[in-house]
């Protein structure tokens, strides 16, 4: 099984709006995930950039929410005793409890920060330090009681674009003992790929990329940052942590890794002026073809007229779109990564 970057270049023809002769020549590029053979649509154009949302107004009117300081510990529930005696865990300001309205065997909320609404530049990469390594433990302590929950998404949806209703910086940890599709695909194919030729995709991947030089953005540690050739979503960028295959065995330096990168992509998205983000880390125990990988997207940025970036192309034909070439957003992408 070879690692393949297919594309098929489209593009569409028209006569000027302004009249005269001219032809207007548009090009789409449709690529093929060289793991999953998913394909995706990078659509060239962009809408024009918008400036900075003022979130004063949102922050004043949902202020002293169920995550902020003087309710957290009072209006959160509590973790079964079997899994945590204390109830809640807690590094630095970062906090884990179980999720009221959880979407799984195990759905935790982990809470950023005593912040209640900060700005993507300034998430730091200790904030994140923090919520991950509580994420970690809630995690381990699970499947201390369930070891049969071995597939866990670290995910982070921020502001309403990105599907949260809660302004105040949060992630979320669920768990279960079957994947998510997403998991599934990754699961499936790395498998057949390390069958067929005894190596780990990922490690063959970011070989080949590293040579190429045009999507891989740079090594934090152990986590191989890189720009997706077939991306699923906008500005998509991915991290491979070496060595593991879920959170579970990772020490504190790929933690810290992990949150250098995610806050190196959260820099830049703020100077595009986006505001809304998705990421997750995809978390498989047990599984020797797999390792362990990150992807986060921009979402549409929050604004007066929001408009949505799930068109008929995501939701009906199961054709995800990106809104940059992928060796362009490396380049730009590159000096904000250390
Ligand atoms: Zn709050």
């Amino acid at each position: 099984m070879e690692i393949k970057f297919e594309r098929f270049h489209l593009q569409s023809d028209s006569r000027s709006p302004l009249g005269g002769s001219e032809i207007i020549s548009v090009p789409t590029e449709v690529r093929i995930d060289p793991l999953t053979k998913r394909r995706s649509r990078i659509i060239t154009w962009a809408l024009p950039p918008q400036d900075k949302f003022d979130f004063s107004r949102m922050i004043q009117e949902s202020k002293k929410c169920i995550f902020c300081p003087e309710n957290v510990l009072q209006k959160t529930p509590q973790f079964l005793n079997e899994i945590s005696s204390e109830g809640r865990i807690s590094v630095g300001e970062a906090i884990g409890f179980p999720n009221l309205y959880p979407a799984g065997t195990y759905g935790s909320v982990v809470v950023l920060c005593s912040d209640h609404f900060l700005n993507l530049n300034q998430l730091t990469s200790e904030i994140y330090e923090e919520a991950l390594s509580v994420s970690v433990e809630i995690i381990r302590k699970t499947m201390g009681f369930d070891p049969d929950a071995r597939f866990w998404q670290m995910s982070q949806n921020y502001l309403l674009p990105g599907g949260s209703s809660i302004l105040h910086p949060h992630l979320q940890v669920i768990g279960d003992p079957i994947p998510t599709n997403e998991m599934g695909w990754l699961l499936d194919n790395s498998t057949s790929y390390y069958k067929e030729n005894g190596t780990l995709y990922w490690n063959d991947l970011i070989q080949i990329e590293k040579g190429l030089g045009k999507r891989y953005i740079s090594s934090i540690g152990k986590v191989h940052w890189f720009v997706s050739f077939a991306p699923i979503g906008f500005n998509e960028v991915c991290g491979s942590v070496e060595g593991h295959g879920s959170v579970t065995t990772l020490g504190q330096g790929e933690i810290a890794s992990l949150a250098k990168g995610i806050v190196s992509t959260l820099k830049y998205y703020y100077e595009k002026n986006l505001n809304s983000f998705n990421f997750s880390i995809y978390s498989i125990v047990g599984e020797t073809s797999y390792q362990l990988l990150i992807r986060i997207i921009s979402r549409t940025p929050f604004q007066s007229n929001y408009l949505n970036d799930c068109t008929s192309f995501e939701v009906l034909q199961s054709e995800l779109t990106a809104n940059i070439i992928p060796e362009e957003l490396c380049r730009e992408i590159r000096p904000y990564f250390p």
